[in-house]
């Protein structure tokens, strides 16, 4: 379309002088938007060629004791890695979704005990009694937004901690205030990431340890869809982390965005 698009920046020198620039990235959007659809539209359309070999896969694996043993192992294999390219497929176009869909998220609002509980049950099942989950609730809140991003936020962060925490961890999802509204945070004991790696953990397919990371089954997008479905709710990450002492990601939410509850108010919480 013709649509043009500018970016201007201002600076000011003194009281009275200005230095305007303006640069025209008409074609810098053109091109962003392009690889959007073109990233949207191979997802959309390998889902159904994936639905197709998984079904037949899973009617095959019911006479996998009919095959012989090294057959069978295959037929787990391909299940496993169709299953992994569904995930990539649904995860890519979570985010396609969270990209162009500008509306920001709605406003409905809904309580975060009963979502984190529900997450850590989740959690847990991932953990298999590896580490050890617990939700702490410093005040009790409700969030306004899209509960179901929320949710696969929160989840990504805490199935991460699943995955790179070693066995005997300690994870914790937490809700405190914090100067700017509210903080919902996923805090672990383990390893931990170098601080080199941080700034660049949210962009799509960055991985600290390439060979680790497909090896737990994570689509390398976890970090990316938290921070896109963050943006929609006007809120944002924080990642914190020493080597050796653990990682916390916090999400701090504006106060427009919670309704803090009084004990009184809620009695039933306290
Ligand atoms: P994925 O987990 O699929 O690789 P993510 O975007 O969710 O993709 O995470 C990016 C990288 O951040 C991971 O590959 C991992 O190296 C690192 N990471 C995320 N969470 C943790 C954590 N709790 N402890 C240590 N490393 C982590």
């Amino acid at each position: 379309d013709e649509r043009m698009v500018l970016q201007f920046q201002i600076t000011l020198y003194g009281d009275d002088e200005r230095l305007v620039m303006a640069r025209d990235i008409t074609r810098l959007h053109q091109l962003e938007e392009m690889r959007r659809d073109f990233v949207a539209n191979v997802s959309h359309e390998l889902r159904t060629p994936l639905t197709v070999l998984s079904g037949y896969l899973e009617t095959y694996s019911d006479y996998a004791d009919q095959l012989p043993p090294r057959f069978a192992r295959g037929l787990g294999q391909m299940q496993e890695q169709t299953t992994r390219m569904q995930n990539l497929v649904n995860d890519l176009l979570l985010l396609s979704r969270l990209e162009t869909d500008r509306g920001g998220a709605d406003h409905a609002a809904f309580d975060l005990q009963a979502l984190l509980e529900s997450v850590k049950r989740d959690a847990e099942a991932l953990s298999a009694g590896r580490q050890t989950i617990s939700v702490e609730l410093e005040q009790p809140a409700s969030l306004t937004g899209s509960e179901q991003e929320i949710r696969s936020a929160i989840s990504n962060l805490v199935f991460n901690a699943v995955r790179y925490t070693p066995p005997g961890s300690h994870i914790t999802l937490r809700f405190k205030p914090h100067p700017k509204g509210g903080c919902l945070e996923v805090e672990d004991d383990g390893e931990g990431i170098d601080p080199i790696h941080i700034p660049r953990l949210t962009e799509r397919f960055y991985r600290v340890d390439k060979g680790r990371s497909t090896a737990t089954g994570g689509t390398g997008l976890g970090l990316a869809i938290v921070k896109h479905v963050l943006l929609r709710h006007d809120a944002h990450l924080e990642i914190n982390s020493h080597p050796g002492q653990g990682a916390t990601f916090r999400c701090i939410f504006p106060a427009s965005r919670l309704i803090l509850a009084t004990d009184d108010a809620f009695p039933h919480h306290a």
